[in-house]
């Protein structure tokens, strides 16, 4: 089986809510602070120091609790090289599925084997079924909260438990969506506490810089030690160290985009209740839900322009559309196409 990632066709102009991406765009104060650089900004290697020191201000830890990546993508891959860099003979990864396709295609690539566990009815997390997978030869387990496809966050005690309960591997909590919800596993005494834990944070969604790629992990200065021999000295380029701290800074556009969310998944819940379809409460950026003929309504909407992501084959997603929650202008559009097609 090949998990190399394929990435999601290109697609004409539209709108595009298949993808989880911020349809607003990122902050004006980040073009600015693009159009700001020079011939020696863009010949000369990047100055890191502003943006490390608005990532530890934004999160609240010190520079040496995390490690700035190009895209959360980087950093999946850093850590699937740094779990399997010792060695031996078939040593593991614990993917839940359905799940983000770079755990797999990262680990895979770094020449571990993926165990797959799938989640329970009705996407519930694993917990006990991940506790029986994990043995001797696992390296690092992937996680996500707030998941994605449901949306659903994992309790902290849960996943504390899974720390704990397989100390020679990674855990790697991907919180890429974490900026819609409180919950977040980032604090300091928590990372100390965890040796095995990392946190993923990524800049694409509710920043808007999917495009110029920035992430970040986390975890304590240990825990980090092997990655920073992993990760590339110079793996941001000097528009992502300018845009970081510039976006981070806008905290007016944050605020408003994060609103825009909560306000466009009420809107989405209405309408599902409305037509008593089933959906997953979502602490992210997007809401899943059973439709019928999930091919014809995906094939529709695409006609008119707007494009939703098919989910209908994963395991436990039977009849699922996963739709991106952002604009509220967006997510109006999206149900006036949806009242018409269903
Ligand atoms: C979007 C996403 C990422 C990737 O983030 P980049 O910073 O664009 O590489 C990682 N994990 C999850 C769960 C995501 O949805």
């Amino acid at each position: 089986m090949s998990y190399a990632y394929r990435p999601a066709p290109a697609r004409p102009l539209g709108l595009r809510l298949h993808l989880n991406e911020n349809t607003a765009g990122c902050s004006p104060a980040v073009l600015e602070a693009l159009r700001s650089l020079g011939q020696h900004d863009a010949a000369f290697y990047p100055d890191y120091a502003p943006a490390i020191d608005a990532t530890a201000r934004r999160f609240g830890v010190r520079s040496d609790y995390f490690i700035l990546t190009n895209g959360l993508d980087d950093g999946i891959f850093c850590c699937a090289v740094t779990a399997f860099r010792a060695g031996g003979p078939e040593l593991e990864s614990i993917v839940v599925t359905p799940a983000f396709e770079m755990y797999a295609a990262c680990a895979d690539a770094a020449g571990g084997r993926v165990i797959e566990v799938p989640a329970g009815e009705r996407l519930a997390f694993p917990a006990e079924a991940i506790l029986r997978a994990i043995n001797d030869r696992t390296r690092i387990i992937w996680l996500t909260t707030p998941n994605n496809p449901s949306g659903e966050e994992i309790p902290r005690d849960t996943i504390l438990r899974l720390a704990r309960g397989a100390p020679q591997a990674l855990l790697f909590v991907d919180e890429a969506y974490a900026d819609f919800t409180d919950a977040t596993l980032l604090d300091a005494a928590i990372l100390d506490a965890h040796p095995n834990l990392i946190v993923g944070r990524t800049f694409a969604k509710a920043y808007g810089l999917a495009a110029i790629r920035a992430g970040a992990i986390f975890g304590s200065p240990a825990t980090l030690e092997p990655l920073r021999r992993t990760v590339q000295p110079y793996t941001l380029n000097v528009c992502a160290a300018v845009a970081i701290p510039a976006a981070i800074a806008d905290t007016a556009h944050y605020d408003w985009y994060r609103a825009q969310v909560r306000e466009s998944k009420s809107l989405l819940y209405e309408f599902l209740d409305r037509r008593r379809l089933e959906y997953w409460q979502s602490s992210a950026n997007f809401v899943l839900a059973r439709v019928p003929e999930p091919k014809r309504v995906v094939r529709q909407l695409a006609d008119r322009g707007i494009y939703v992501r098919d989910r209908s084959a994963d395991t436990g997603c039977g009849d699922c559309i996963r739709m991106t929650a952002g604009v509220v202008d967006d997510t109006r559009a999206l149900l006036q196409a949806l009242e018409d097609i269903l």
